[in-house]
């Protein structure tokens, strides 16, 4: 069944856990994410971000999260992901996608609050959320992609006031966290977190969960994290995992043989951080009665 991610975002928050979030890249990803939260009991939600769209248009991959999506058994939250533009904003709504981030990260923050109102007001026209960011959480799970490893950490002094003119309904924070790989020690500054956490009830992302020790998350969690991206720290052993698999010796295997043991692999992985997350069987927190259907779709 498919939620709006802010929805379970809120629930999360207010029974302290975090909503796993996981790309949708493919249909591997996606049906081994799926059925490690159904196997346990998870909500999730399943992002697809424009760095996907070389390899997998929105238009084809869209249509099959969303599929995925609603014949699950637990509540499963589909979002577009760092959408850079109107136009491209506009094109996953167009498909059903309930869920959208726009990023203005990288822009001042009267720009970054006036094209983020731009992108709430079509979004909720549409039904769907909006999550927006302030600060900027650096670095890139791209090949090589580290230009900018550091971002800026979000000021706390700017939440409210981006909050209250933009209207969106979640935002993600930069605290020390960043996509991709760390350099370095990572430092996380939970205080940062916890002072935002404190002046609003806007339920807060954390982008580039990957690579920290296992014991820092339920920290992150208690802090005021309430959805935590993941991709870098899942995927970077596929390959790997699949060679060891298949093993050596066989240089022909039938191809579905190799999806097969990517869904495994996916399912494996995700099973791990809902782990971390504290939101293994939370799917109950999200029954629903019929009359709220509509407002959920
Ligand atoms: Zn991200």
């Amino acid at each position: 069944m498919i939620y709006k991610l802010a929805d379970l975002q809120r629930t999360a928050r207010s029974n302290r856990y975090a909503i796993p979030h996981l790309l949708g890249g493919n249909l591997e990803m996606t049906h081994g994410e799926i059925r490690a939260a159904e196997a346990l009991d998870s909500p999730i939600a399943l992002g697809l971000a424009p760095e996907v769209f070389a390899s997998v248009p929105m238009e084809i991959a869209f249509p099959m999260i969303l599929n995925a999506a609603e014949r699950a058994t637990v509540p499963v939250a589909v979002q577009l992901e760092h959408g850079k533009s109107h136009a491209q904003i506009a094109r996953a709504l167009r498909l059903g996608v309930g869920s959208v981030m726009f990023d203005g990260s990288d822009l001042p923050f009267e720009e970054n609050v006036a094209r983020t109102r731009e992108i709430v007001m079509m979004a909720h026209a549409f039904d769907a959320c909006v999550e927006a960011e302030l600060g900027s959480v650096g670095g890139s799970a791209l090949r090589g992609g580290t230009a900018d490893p550091t971002g800026y950490t979000t000021d706390p002094d700017l939440v409210l006031d981006f909050i209250a003119s933009t209207g969106v309904d979640s935002l993600a924070i930069s605290f020390g966290n960043v996509h991709g790989r760390y350099r370095g020690e990572p430092t996380i500054d939970l205080e940062l977190v916890a002072r935002i956490a404190a002046i609003t009830d806007t339920p807060l992302v954390m982008h580039g969960g990957s690579g920290l020790p296992d014991d820092v998350y339920p920290a992150i969690v208690a802090a005021g994290i309430s959805n935590v991206h993941f991709y870098t720290g899942i995927a970077m052993h596929a390959w790997e995992a699949l060679k060891e698999r298949i093993g050596d010796d066989d240089r022909h295997p039938p191809y579905h043989e190799v999806v097969a043991h990517a869904v495994d692999f996916f399912e494996g992985q995700t099973r791990h951080v809902i782990g971390l997350l504290g939101s293994a069987g939370r799917a109950s927190d999200f029954v629903r009665l019929p009359a709220q259907q509509a407002s959920h779709g």
